[in-house]
């Protein structure tokens, strides 16, 4: 993630929706790819104003007048009432039940890093508003009868299961629960569980169908990742009755990366983004000199902040934030997501 200028010259994070020296209200522009200071013309207008100028006069998100979950702008020529990231909601929480506005709050506020990462890599993807068949929609859900626990290895009524099914990302909003949240990624043995990381996961789903499928490189995808024709829903249930192959290190990212090549292929596209993200977060606040260049170069420069960050949080006391390994085969399956996406992106820093 970048970081940003307000007008009166003070550093902005992808968050504020305040300067914290001048006191000016902040909007996210997702047309700029950046914080701006607006200045309110009355009727719900408001010019936005980076340090290299005027950029136009916008208006607030419909979930931020009404809710307080959203930062980013709309284009005041827009008819829309919702910004670009809200407008692809189909389900939010039940703003009734206690404790949801929190949940969905954080929710909001990861989907849009994702939607960011989406469009700084330039990677194309239309709402389900504007294409049915081939749009993207979220579905923020919570389970029936919340006890504070929650089950997503099968199925009982009234259970939400996060995942992607044709263009739809479901989330249990429980995953906004750092508690039920963490005692889930024990209960499932895995190294970590966030909820920024299950858009990146699903949102690997949606870009299968959009680059994979129906960009016939079902061929290449086979060679790399295997024959995604085996029975999903076997290959999970053995998945988790029998847990992965001995030796998953050597070729999976994570042990549920074994489990199917789509989600082998889910799960390094979700490590893809974040590492791109972290990089840029690194370059930005100026730990890293360098912009990848390549691949190769990307993953020396990776290792090297990856390996700070973990010696860091060692440092504070904490647990490894990327307790992961990155060895020949994952690379290999990286590598072809980086060329994919360096091909259909269309806008690359
Ligand atoms: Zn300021
Ligand atoms: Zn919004
Ligand atoms: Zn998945």
């Amino acid at each position: 993630m970048n970081t940003f200028r307000c007008t009166c010259g003070n550093t902005l994070y992808f968050e504020n929706n305040q300067c914290l020296a001048c006191g000016s209200r902040l909007g996210f522009l997702p047309e700029h790819l950046s914080q701006a200071a607006l200045e309110d013309l009355g009727n719900g207008r408001w010019r936005a104003r980076s340090p290299d100028g005027d950029l136009g006069v916008y208006r607030r998100c419909h979930n931020d007048i009404e809710h307080n979950v959203c930062n980013w702008m709309v284009p005041d020529e827009q008819e829309e009432i919702f910004c670009q990231a809200c407008r692809l909601n189909r389900v939010i929480p039940n703003l009734k039940i206690a404790g949801n506005h929190a949940k969905w709050l954080n929710v909001e506020q990861q989907k849009r890093r994702l939607i960011y990462d989406l469009l700084r890599l330039g990677l194309p993807f239309q709402g389900k508003q504007d294409n049915h068949d081939t749009g993207l929609a979220f579905a923020f859900m919570e389970d029936e009868q919340s006890t504070g626990e929650f089950v997503d290895t099968n199925w009982s009524g009234g259970k939400v299961f996060t995942g992607h099914a044709n263009g739809l990302i479901t989330i249990n909003i429980l995953e906004a629960d750092d508690v039920a949240r963490e005692a889930m990624r024990q209960q499932m043995n895995e190294a970590s569980r966030t909820l920024l990381g299950h858009f990146r996961h699903e949102i690997g789903h949606y870009f299968w169908d959009r680059l994979i499928r129906d960009g016939q490189r079902l061929t290449s995808f086979r060679s790399l990742f295997g024959d995604e024709r085996l029975d999903y829903q076997q290959a999970l249930e053995s998945h988790y009755q029998q847990g992965p192959p001995a030796d998953w290190q050597n070729n999976f990212i994570s042990a549920y990366a074994a489990s199917h090549p789509w989600e082998d292929w889910a799960e390094c596209w979700g490590h893809y983004l974040q590492i791109r993200d972290a990089l840029e977060t690194a370059w930005a606040l100026g730990l890293v000199r360098d912009r990848p260049r390549d691949f190769s170069h990307l993953i020396r420069i990776w290792n090297r902040v990856s390996a700070s960050i973990n010696l860091m949080n060692r440092s504070l006391g904490l647990r490894d934030a990327y307790p992961y390994t990155l060895t020949d085969p994952v690379l290999d399956k990286m590598v072809y997501i980086h060329d994919l996406i360096t091909i259909e992106g269309k806008r690359e820093s």
